[in-house]
Formats: structure tokens, sequence, C-alpha cells
């Protein structure tokens, strides 16, 4: 594991344009569970499989039980950023990482300091309202007893993106570009099973593919380094 932390360190030592490309296992560490690994635990209290649930055209035709899962499973207003978010912030700071790509919408790469992060997902921290368009905090959702309401009458839909729901091009064609001129790539906390997000690291055209996650992944045969410990502690042993 040393041997492979040195590395770690070296490559990001030499390099002044490291991409970081994060997924729900950056959020773990924070406490926030990652929805798509613990299916089972939902089939008591929900009819209906995660993926359903946060579907589009769920939340139109069941918006209030689309509420129920959301509210008690993908909010965690009391998460607070760890060391990966901390560590990716700092190098940042010092000039190193140009972008932080991430699936996750709980809004924790900004909370600890990166400036230029690209949400594919959205955040849960921005819900609009689906007639005028109003901007809510999380707290509307949270305080809100079902069906969060806009003054306009109007349903608030959180801005994330849900299945059947395309990602915003904008920030879609920033990643792409962010990725395809990196010197350095990190990828942690994903299996990389999710499209299409998952595909921007095929425009990655560089020699310095790092994954660090617990578990395989599909692109373990083209990484250049390989690091199956917690995101957190490996990161923040580079800064
Ligand atoms: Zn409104």
């Amino acid at each position: 594991m040393n041997d492979l932390n040195d590395k770690l360190k070296d490559i990001l030592f030499g390099s002044d344009n490291i991409v970081f490309f994060g997924g729900a296992g950056v959020s773990t560490e924070s406490g926030i569970p990652d929805f798509r690994s613990a299916d089972g635990l939902y089939n008591e209290e929900y009819k209906y499989p995660p993926e359903t649930i946060l579907s589009r055209s769920f939340f139109e035709d069941n918006t209030e039980e689309f509420y129920r899962f959301y509210k008690n499973k993908m909010l965690y207003p009391d998460a607070e950023p760890n060391n990966a978010h901390t560590a990716l912030a700092e190098l940042e700071k010092r000039g190193k990482v140009k972008a932080v790509i991430t699936q996750n919408v709980d809004g924790l790469h900004t909370r600890a300091g990166s400036v230029n992060v690209l949400e594919l997902h959205g955040s849960a921290l921005r819900n609009l309202c689906m007639i005028c368009n109003e901007c809510y905090p999380l707290e509307k959702i949270i305080r809100s007893d079902g069906i969060p309401y806009c003054s306009c009458g109007g349903v608030i839909k959180p801005d994330v993106v849900l299945y059947e729901e395309g990602l915003d091009p904008s920030i879609l064609m920033k990643a792409t570009v962010a990725i395809s001129e990196a010197d350095v790539l990190i990828v942690g906390g994903t299996s990389l099973n999710v499209y299409p997000a998952a595909g921007l690291i095929t425009h990655y055209n560089g020699d310095k593919l790092v994954l660090i996650n617990k578990s395989e992944t599909s692109y373990d045969r083209y990484a250049d380094l390989i690091i199956r410990e917690s995101i957190g502690c490996t990161l923040y042993n580079c800064i």
C-alpha cells in the first residue's frame, strides 16, 4: 500500500493538470450511502426499486411517493465534507487540480472549497418550481409536508438528473473537455457502471489514469495505478 501511495504522490507532485472524476463512494465516507448498492434495504419499506422511484415518469405520476423516498433516503443535510473533498479543494488551491467532476448531488465538493465543480447529476441544494422556475434551497424540501409547492402553486422539483432524463449538455461538454485535456485523471469511488457519465473517461488521452476504489471497476485493465483503499485517506495522504 505504501508503495502505491508513494507512486500516487509522485504522479500528483509532477502535474498541474489533474482532473478528478468521482462517484457515490466519495460521499459514503461522509455517511451518505450509495442507494444503488442497497436495493435490498428498501424492499420492505418501498414497493418499487430506487431506480424506478428516481425516474422522471415516476416523479410525474407518483410525486408524493417520490418525495417520501427522496426525503428519507437521498437527503443527508447534516453530512460534512470528508478528507477526499478537503484534499481535492486543497489541490485545486495549489493549482494542481483543474476540475472536479462528480456524480453526487450533495454539494460537498463546493462546501469543502472546490471551485471548478462539474455536477453531472445536478444538485439537491437547488430546487426549481416546474412552472415559474423559482429556485428554492434544500430546507424548503425538508420542511415541506409531502410534496413541496412554490408560492405560485407549482410543484417544486429537485435540480437533480432523474433516470430517463438527459445530462445537462453544457456540463457534459465541460467535463469532456477537462478530461480530454487532463494530464492526470483520478477516478474515485465509482465502479464506472453508470452511463453515460462513466463513458466520459474514455475521452482521457493521457497515461496516468489512477483508479481509487475499494472494489474492481470495469476500467481496471486500462489503469496505470489502482488503489483499493479509502479514497479520503488516500487523497489526504497526498497533501
Ligand atoms: Zn413557481
